[in-house]
């Protein structure tokens, strides 16, 4: 599992959607989670930097976890079906959420987030549990939300979900972005995307629990 972890955590360097220390991985193991550690670059990472935690904060391993370990403890206790959780400082996802604003539903695909929007949380500090409080609130019923002046968080039942959703978002936000220079675009009525989400059921890798 730590391997695994690993791998996604290069993924998301390699893909373009976290740099250098930004953002965080974990995996529900056992009783408790893997995390990514905290401040380190992830060409530097090895598969014994990643750390057992259990549900109530304590490292189970050596090395220092993620300082955003809340969230993704309050998450996995909130949410008994999700299995991951990524956090990236994306480049789209990361213009939008210092708009403060929800994305709404411009695109069809705003669906796989699980509503009509991708909420965007209010601003908190990194690490805290104001930050932990403010993105469970954003993730109600939703698989991924925007950290208002910070990032993006995408959930799923495991790892290659939650990058599925990771990636989405993003494309999502950077045509989100590319549609405001041009003009206002047309977003879709509650009856439209209700027709998608009926349209939706059982499509998509993402899409399955
Ligand atoms: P960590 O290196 O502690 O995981 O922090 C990165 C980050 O994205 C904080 O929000
Ligand atoms: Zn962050």
């Amino acid at each position: 599992m730590r391997a695994e972890l690993l791998a996604i955590a290069q993924q998301l360097a390699a893909l373009g959607l976290n740099k250098g220390t930004s953002g965080n991985v974990s995996v529900r193991y056992e009783d408790g989670f893997l995390i990514t550690p905290s401040g380190m670059d992830v060409v530097e990472m090895q598969t014994s930097s990643m750390v057992m935690m259990s549900m109530d904060g304590t490292p189970q391993s050596t090395g220092k976890p993620s300082s955003e370990w809340r969230f993704h403890r309050d998450i996995y206790q909130a949410k008994p079906h999700v299995g991951a959780v990524v956090h990236t400082h994306s480049m789209f996802a990361t213009t939008l959420a210092c708009l403060q604003k929800d994305i709404p539903a411009f695109h069809y695909m705003i669906a796989m987030a699980g509503g009509d929007s991708i909420p965007c949380a209010p601003y908190a500090l990194f690490g805290t549990q104001a930050l932990s409080d403010t993105a469970i609130a954003a993730l109600k019923g939703r698989k991924a939300c925007l950290l208002a002046n910070h990032g993006m968080i995408a959930i799923g039942k495991d790892l290659k979900q939650a990058l599925a959703i990771t990636q989405e978002v993003e494309t999502l936000c950077e045509q989100y972005w590319r549609a405001l220079q041009i003009g206002q675009p047309y977003i879709l009525s509650q009856q439209e995307m209700a027709e998608v989400f009926e349209q939706f059921k059982g499509y998509g890798s993402w899409n399955q629990s």
